[in-house]
């Protein structure tokens, strides 16, 4: 793990009990996926991370450039060849005050990466996933990166108790917003691929926008709209993205079957194709 200037053995890497990303969830977070000990759409998530630390006024600990650094070096020191890399930023150390830190405290900056057994994804993917909905409660600034995660913590524990793989939210409007660790999306079964328009309750996913860059590529019908739990039930097909799952097809919603019950034709077409317009570094 990288800690505030070190790498250190996992075992023996910590942070101050003062940390503000431990008393207030204070900070912010990236996922990237690594495939062959590359970095997936690294330049993305930096844009993503720079604008989640504004949104929040913190401090940008090193360059962008020095953090992508750290990441690669955390990657190569665990020789992850398959998996993740994770970053934490938090506003830092200072005595427990719900009002920023006076002065110029220095964040702090964690990495880590894990290997994950590629064919633990492909096992998923091949049977699909069920989702359950959940009402959403999150707070109104999905689309900052936070490590504020309780409700998405408590939605997804409650996918495991129903035997579903992930929660998607829905909001008082009856639409779904997007899963817990996931941008929700759907097949109609005119063949259109529909996701919810990012600046709308949802966190802007990278695998999303990626996603919709191979869409165009590839010539598939996209729309950019709001769907129901109901629309999806009658839906020809549903997936989740996200930097951890890629594109994993969603078979049921709250005990409804999706489509025929199998990982639908577009969404391992997407899974198998993706890579295909993601940058690695
Ligand atoms: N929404 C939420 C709430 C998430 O936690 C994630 C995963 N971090 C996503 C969407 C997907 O984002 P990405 O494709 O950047 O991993």
């Amino acid at each position: 793990a990288y800690v505030n200037g070190r790498y250190q053995d996992m075992r023996d890497a910590s942070v101050n009990i003062e940390d503000r990303g431990y008393q207030f969830a204070d900070g912010i977070y990236e996922v990237c996926e690594v495939r062959g000990g590359k970095l997936v759409d690294m330049p993305r998530h930096l844009a993503r991370l720079q604008r989640s630390l504004g949104e929040l006024r913190i401090a940008e600990p090193m360059p962008l450039s020095a953090l992508s650094v750290v990441m690669h070096e955390v990657v190569r020191r665990n020789r992850v060849q398959f998996g993740i890399v994770y970053l934490q930023i938090s506003r830092g150390v200072a005595r427990r005050d719900h009002g920023f830190p006076a002065g110029s405290v220095k964040p702090s900056v964690v990495v880590t990466a894990r290997t994950i057994n590629p064919a633990k994804g492909a096992e998923n993917a091949a049977r699909g996933i069920k989702v359950i909905t959940v009402p959403e409660n999150r707070w109104p600034r999905v689309d900052i990166k936070s490590t504020a995660l309780l409700p998405n913590v408590l939605a997804k524990q409650a996918a495991r108790e129903a035997g579903a793989y992930e929660a998607w939210y829905v909001d008082s409007d009856g639409f779904v917003t997007e899963g817990s660790s996931s941008n929700a999306w759907i097949v109609t079964k005119e063949g259109r691929v529909v996701t919810r328009p990012d600046k709308s309750g949802i966190l802007s996913g990278i695998t999303r926008s990626v996603l919709k860059d191979a869409l165009e590529a590839l010539q598939i019908r996209f729309e950019e709209r709001a769907f129901t739990p109901e629309e999806a039930a009658g839906a020809a097909e549903a997936f989740v993205t996200a930097a951890s799952m890629i594109v994993m097809p969603v078979v049921a919603i709250d005990g409804h079957t999706i489509g025929s019950g199998k990982p639908g034709p577009v969404a391992l077409r997407l899974r198998e194709q993706f890579h295909r317009f993601a940058a690695f570094s």
